[in-house]
């Protein structure tokens, strides 16, 4: 057996995908799905991308294309995303539980521990009981390393033949020849940055790259170049990345609906965001030592304003109402009613895990405050467990709707919602 083997899962065309599950009529359709504020394209069915709409299009300006050529829209539906993403997981962690969730719509697992002789078989097997289970149609890629089994899980997608799945694991030749099959941009950690460096140095290709000498790549990319030319020749430098990892920072931020003058948005906006991000924040056991809110106004506009605010806790926090109230009052203090304010962002960091809190030595850290505030919100967030999120949340946040970015086309939340479960209809014979 090989000292490391990993697959890659990644799920077809993810958002798009989604929306197909509760919409058989959309199968063969061309899809798009927009980003917030139904501003970009940022998922594509097949058939759109065969019409030729680029990733990140604007909207606005394929609207004649949209409708000349009967593409269905959707604004993002992040709710059904999110649940959609959880049950794949749930299922993926049931066949092995060294899994790393890499993003939405992606896991690595690591298989060295499963006993399977036939790779291949067994995620045909497991691509066949995602469709099934889930109805996500996802492609499977498996090989030695990482950066070997995110090629191989590209070309899964791509080739036709292949199905949805390519083992290049153990087999030299094939490994090669798909390695002289990507191009160097298309490798995990180049991109864009570093794509044009290396072809001004003749390498074009996956395998040209796995061809350097380790130190000529190191002196071109330092200590990353030369754990790629490791990773493409099998042998592993990057391990499952599992939880446990202590999150350094929780971020919220809204293009608003529509740019606003009105203080009374902008602090509903910031309760929101602010409850949203400390009720993360308890959710992992940690609490905050320092919060910034950055208000700006629209960038591409003549006059660029940006208001930025720190604070630091002396007592550190994962109270939202507290958390609040500084921010609008420090918000208040530097408000310009003249500005049209486009975007607000809220930044939670220097986390620290409520278990481990210490008074400091100057006795300003005020652990009772703390205990006494974390048995009221464990109040409410068991509250909001157990009969919806937001049944118990802060008038502040009721202030204004109009900074809600706008997803006029958004699908059902079909299964997270009780309102919006999909209707099932029995016709009398
Ligand atoms: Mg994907």
């Amino acid at each position: 057996m090989a000292a490391s083997l990993f697959a890659l899962i990644d799920c077809d065309n993810f958002f798009v995908s989604c929306e197909r599950l509760f919409r058989a009529d959309l199968q063969s359709r061309p899809v798009v799905v927009l980003s917030s504020n139904d501003g970009c394209v940022v998922s594509r069915s097949k058939e759109a991308k065969a019409l030729g709409i680029p990733m990140a299009a604007p909207a606005y300006q394929y609207q004649q294309l949209f409708k000349s050529q009967g593409v269905v829209q959707f604004s993002a539906n992040f709710e059904l995303y999110g649940d959609i993403s959880e049950r794949i997981i749930h299922l993926l962690t049931a066949i092995t539980p060294r899994i790393e969730v890499y993003s939405v719509d992606e896991a690595f697992l690591s298989l060295n521990e499963l006993d399977i002789s036939d790779w291949q078989a067994w995620a045909v097997a497991v691509r066949a009981r995602v469709l099934q289970e889930v109805g996500m149609p996802v492609s499977i890629g498996i090989a030695e390393t990482k950066t070997l089994a995110k090629i191989a899980g590209e070309h899964a997608k791509h080739v036709a033949g292949l199905e949805g799945v390519l083992d290049i694991s153990g087999q030299l030749d094939r490994r090669r020849h798909y390695l002289s099959e990507t191009a160097i941009q298309d490798v995990w950690g180049i991109g864009r940055r570093l794509g044009p460096r290396l072809r001004a140095e003749g390498v074009y290709t996956a395998l040209d790259l796995a061809r350097l000498r380790p130190r000529y790549a190191q002196q071109l990319m330092g200590v990353h170049g030369r754990q790629l030319v490791a990773e493409l020749t099998g042998q592993c430098c990057h391990q499952l990345e599992q939880e446990g990892r202590v999150r350094q920072s929780i971020m919220h931020g809204r293009i608003f609906g529509e740019d606003t003058q009105q203080f009374v948005v902008i602090e509903a906006a910031i309760a929101s965001l602010t409850n949203k991000a400390a009720s993360r924040l308890r959710a992992e056991r940690l609490l905050a030592q320092t919060a910034v809110v950055q208000l700006t106004t629209n960038r591409h506009k003549p006059g660029y304003q940006r208001l930025n605010h720190r604070l630091n806790f002396q007592t550190p926090s994962a109270d939202g109402g507290y958390i609040t109230a500084q921010l609008v009052a420090a918000v208040k203090a530097n408000f310009n009613p003249h500005n049209w304010y486009h975007r607000v962002n809220i930044m939670l960091y220097d986390l620290v895990s409520q278990d481990v809190l210490q008074p400091d030595m100057f006795g300003n850290t005020n652990l009772e405050a703390v205990q006494s505030s974390s048995q009221r919100l464990q109040a409410v967030d068991s509250i909001n467990k157990r009969y919806g999120r937001q049944t118990v949340h802060y008038a502040a946040e009721d202030l204004s709707n109009s900074w809600q970015p706008k997803r006029l086309l958004r699908s059902p939340r079909y299964t997270t919602s009780w309102q919006e479960l999909p209707v099932v209809r029995l016709l009398k014979p």
